[in-house]
């Protein structure tokens, strides 16, 4: 068993474990004086307790990813090849570990927490063809001579700001292609369940990840701030809610960097009259309730068009009383408790607002909650819930799934369409013809047809539109190689001495 997940066996139960800073390969601990508490949502007891980083422990992770960079970015591609082919087998071996540690922290239940490891193993898979995906181009003969190529080259220093409901798999999104490409990455994690970034320290350095190629430093406010304000980190890849996306964005951008900010979601599913309803309503309450609703691809709002509307609510009302609520260890649970306090009393709140606000509550999840001192929330099911209510415009992030009904299919595509936010959507309908026409004029960044949490697979890339992503590039797969690297194209002429001679013209290719 590792260190970090020592902490976390049996014996020490009930122990506040300290978590500190993990730089050049080695543990740091902080020096602020500031933390955070770490609490296990399924108790609502305190696990740990975690340092925050100052501007110049950022800068110490900095300068360590700075030394580590050229000989790391020189490392052949064959020796970095095996190296993820190693990492990839021991994150595969202890995937069980880290998702200990996020049901510890994060509260998803254990086979939740196991699919996000495995999705980000497919990342980290996808990274072991790292020569392929360098590959350039090569042009011979481009003129009498000279051949052109292309080669794509590593940034730098870069960075990764994520957020606390993934903890394992964002961070993964990124530094692994980060990693690959030749860049050194310094990782900055949620502060709510920072225990899987120090886990997969560990791991790296085990692989055989030279030190300081990756470093992790925690915190709040005043570290993001040290990362976006650094003048030798490159590029930062944030995931989180939409105003910081908005904040990081611009404030890396303005300091020089190439930013990727990836903001919050309110996920449309429209059920047409001729859909399946039953396969309609269970794929309504996996995606809505699923992880508590604690996903930026969670389903929010379903948009149930003409006589859709009345068997829907009937199929999921009819489901919802089995969906069992509890800690995430136990191993017949299947929706967890959400992360802190606060944000249960938070998600909680929208269930008096959209009550006020004219929605028909059918199931409410206050009533149904465990209490144990846990942050547990209960199923909640809104109908009647039209575009003018907060319930409807805000991302509440939480088990609450709000009903909108519509005459037709037009008025459901408007209302997607309309939204600010534009991360996932879903169609479900047996009309192959309408989902093609749904798929053509949707403003969405990744569609599901019959699907609900239509996430890429990890050789495609993650992504959505309008407020849900600031910057030109989506996350992993081909675009994350390319945020990753720069281009650079090179011509070349071994000239043949017997046709060499002075020539001031400007180059001709023809
Ligand atoms: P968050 O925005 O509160 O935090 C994300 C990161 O930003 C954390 O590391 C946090 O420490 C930092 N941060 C928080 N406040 C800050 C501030 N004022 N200044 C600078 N940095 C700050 O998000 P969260 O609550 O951890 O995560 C949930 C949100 O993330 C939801 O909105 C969800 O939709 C979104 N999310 C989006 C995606 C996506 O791919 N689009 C994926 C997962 C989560």
């Amino acid at each position: 068993m590792t260190e970090v997940a020592d902490q976390f066996t049996e014996e020490r139960a009930g122990e506040v474990t300290r978590v500190a800073h993990w730089i050049d390969g080695a543990l740091v601990e902080g020096t602020s004086g500031r933390s955070g508490p770490v609490y296990n949502p399924a108790t609502g007891e305190q696990s740990g307790e975690v340092d925050f980083a100052t501007t110049e422990e950022v800068d110490a992770a900095v300068q360590a990813a700075k030394r580590a960079f050229a000989s790391w970015r020189s490392m052949s591609l064959s020796r970095r090849t095996e190296l993820f082919f190693r990492i990839r087998e021991l994150v595969h071996d202890h995937s069980d570990d880290l998702a200990r540690l996020l049901t510890l922290e994060h509260g998803k239940v254990f086979s939740d927490a196991q699919g996000e490891v495995a999705r980000g193993l497919e990342v980290i898979e996808f990274c072991c063809g790292i020569p392929e995906l360098l590959k350039g181009s090569y042009s011979e003969q481009a003129s009498t001579g000279i051949d052109v190529y292309s080669i794509r080259q590593p940034l730098g220093v870069v960075a990764g700001i994520t957020p606390f409901n993934f903890p394992a798999m964002v961070p993964m999104w990124m530094w692994a292609p980060a990693i690959a490409c030749g860049n050194t990455f310094v990782l900055k994690p949620s502060e709510k369940d920072p225990s899987a970034s120090m886990l997969t320290a560990e791991l790296l350095k085990e692989a055989g990840l030279p030190d300081g190629v990756f470093n992790v430093v925690h915190g709040d406010k005043v570290a993001v701030d040290a990362v976006l304000e650094h003048p030798e980190i490159v590029a930062v890849s944030f995931v989180g809610s939409t105003p910081i996306a908005r904040y990081v964005y611009e404030t890396g951008t303005k300091n020089g960097k190439r930013v990727q900010a990836l903001g919050g979601a309110k996920n449309h599913m429209i059920v047409l009259p001729d859909a399946d309803i039953e396969m309609a309503a269970d794929a309504a309450v996996s995606a809505g309730y699923g992880s508590a609703g604690e996903r930026c691809m969670a389903v929010s709002m379903l948009v149930a068009v003409g006589h859709a509307a009345d068997d829907l609510v009937g199929a999921i009302q009819q489901r919802l009383p089995q969906v069992k609520v509890g800690d995430g260890m136990k191993p017949d649970s299947e929706m967890g408790p959400l992360v802190t306090r606060e944000h249960r009393d938070k998600v909680a709140s929208y269930i008096e607002k959209g009550a006020a606000e004219g929605a028909k509550v059918v199931t409410d999840g206050r009533e149904s909650a465990p209490d144990n001192g846990g942050f547990f929330l209960g199923v909640t099911l809104l109908d009647e819930v039209t575009p003018e209510m907060d319930v409807y415009k805000d991302e509440i992030f939480g088990p609450v799934l709000g009903i909108t009904r519509v005459d037709t299919y037009e008025e459901a595509v408007r209302l997607v369409n309309e939204n600010p936010y534009g991360n996932g959507v879903a169609i479900f309908t047996r009309d192959g013809g309408v989902a093609r026409q749904f798929q053509f004029e949707v403003n969405a960044g990744m569609v599901g047809v019959n699907v609900p949490i239509p996430v890429p697979v990890a050789y495609y890339s993650f992504g959505g539109w309008k407020n849900s992503l600031f910057g030109d590039l989506h996350i992993y797969g081909p675009e994350g190689i390319q945020f990753y690297t720069q281009g650079k194209v090179v011509t070349s002429r071994w000239p043949d001495p017997a046709t060499s001679k002075v020539d001031l013209g400007f180059p001709q290719t023809r």
